[in-house]
């Protein structure tokens, strides 16, 4: 049998938490269209009226927020920058490529070196707008895994009449989402990266503000995303979502273990806030292609940055904008541990980790 995996990539995806599959499987169980008006057409759309009903109250929305579902946030985060009617848009340096390339002739907003959204730097952008605006800004960014201030972002963009867009994939089901209070007008979040299925996301507004389809057809989900909707994926992150605002943990322990374990690292966002899953590091002449291989072979799957950036060598644009070295960014490895992490796995990894660190470094001091 193949060895199992110590699976620390939670950043990339997750694993499916029983309870979405469960409800995926009772979806599966049945052929119901939810725009039917037959028996099974009707329950296909009361799972997804309950998905929508339990994403919403996980966020403390009020009664008029909207919520669509996507294909995920890819295509959340491009309805929101595509279609969101204003007319110059802001956005932060370290966003995911699905807001980045969606809005290409956005104006970008620099970080700190801890990763952190120059508050500074938006007010003085805010102050020369004249035109209608909306800022993008990550709740939490998926490589250092740093919290964004949004609730000063959406202080600023009050006090000067702006929008607020925040892609709370990272940090939606990691850490308290309060809709109302933090006053965003629109919300993008994915199932996948909180142990529900891939391609189901979800896109949500408040304030009144509305958004263009991208994609038109039979208008499903009130004419903003035709498509007949795939009522098990949704059913799962809904079920998702339940399930680890249930099961509440405490991830920074464990990721406090390792990274007190590798003296020899710079962990990059440290200095700021971070949410508990995340530790970016990279070891000073190591590259993080050595460590990467050297931990699979051992069975641990870690990543060295943003997944979509996977399967091509390409430094990361996040590390770049918080002014790091780029050779010591092209060594960048990302950790992130997710709801099926235990103390064991990482024990597990630190063994690892002392194996394969003391056989790389010895073979680098060999060769210096
Ligand atoms: N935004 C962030 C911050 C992400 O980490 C990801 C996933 N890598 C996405 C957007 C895209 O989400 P999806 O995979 O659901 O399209």
């Amino acid at each position: 049998m193949a060895k199992k995996m110590l699976y620390l990539d939670h950043n990339a995806t997750t694993p499916l938490r029983p309870k979405a599959r469960t409800a995926m499987m009772a979806a599966f169980d049945f052929a119901g269209n939810a725009s039917a008006p037959h028996r099974l057409g009707r329950e296909a759309r009361r799972l997804i009226d309950q998905a929508r009903a339990i994403l919403l109250q996980s966020l403390n929305a009020d009664a008029r927020a909207v919520c669509v579902f996507t294909s995920g946030a890819t295509e959340a985060n491009n309805m929101v920058l595509r279609g969101s009617g204003v007319e110059q848009i802001f956005v932060s340096a370290i966003e995911h490529p699905s807001v980045l390339r969606a809005a290409p002739d956005a104006r970008v907003l620099p970080v700190t070196a801890a990763g952190v959204i120059d508050l500074e730097a938006l007010e003085q952008a805010l102050k020369t707008i004249d035109r209608s605006t909306l800022i993008s800004v990550m709740m939490v960014n998926n490589e250092t895994g740093v919290i964004q201030p949004i609730a000063e972002v959406v202080t600023l963009a009050r006090r000067y009449g702006a929008l607020v867009h925040t892609d709370a994939v990272q940090a939606y089901g990691r850490m308290p989402i309060d809709l109302q209070a933090l006053g965003v007008d629109y919300i993008t979040l994915s199932s996948h990266k909180i142990g529900g299925p891939q391609g189901a996301g979800a896109i949500i507004m408040a304030n009144c503000v509305s958004v263009a389809p991208l994609i038109l057809g039979g208008s499903q989900e009130k004419g903003l995303r035709s498509g007949t909707e795939n009522v098990a994926a949704i059913s799962g992150f809904g079920a998702a979502i339940q399930a680890a605002l249930e099961a509440e943990q405490n991830l920074s322990v464990l990721r406090d273990r390792i990274e007190a374990a590798l003296p020899d690292a710079c962990f990059f966002g440290r200095e700021a806030p971070r949410i508990g899953n995340t530790t970016l590091f990279a070891v000073p002449g190591v590259p993080s292609e050595n460590l990467l291989l050297a931990l699979d072979l051992e069975g641990i799957c870690v990543s060295n940055g943003s997944a979509c950036a996977s399967g091509t060598v390409r430094s990361s644009h996040v590390l770049a904008a918080m002014g790091v070295d780029p050779a010591l960014a092209q060594g960048a490895v990302r950790i992130s541990l997710g709801w099926d992490t235990t103390d064991h796995d990482i024990d597990l990894f630190i063994d690892s980790w002392r194996r394969v660190y003391g056989r790389i470094s010895q073979r680098l001091r060999e060769k210096a």
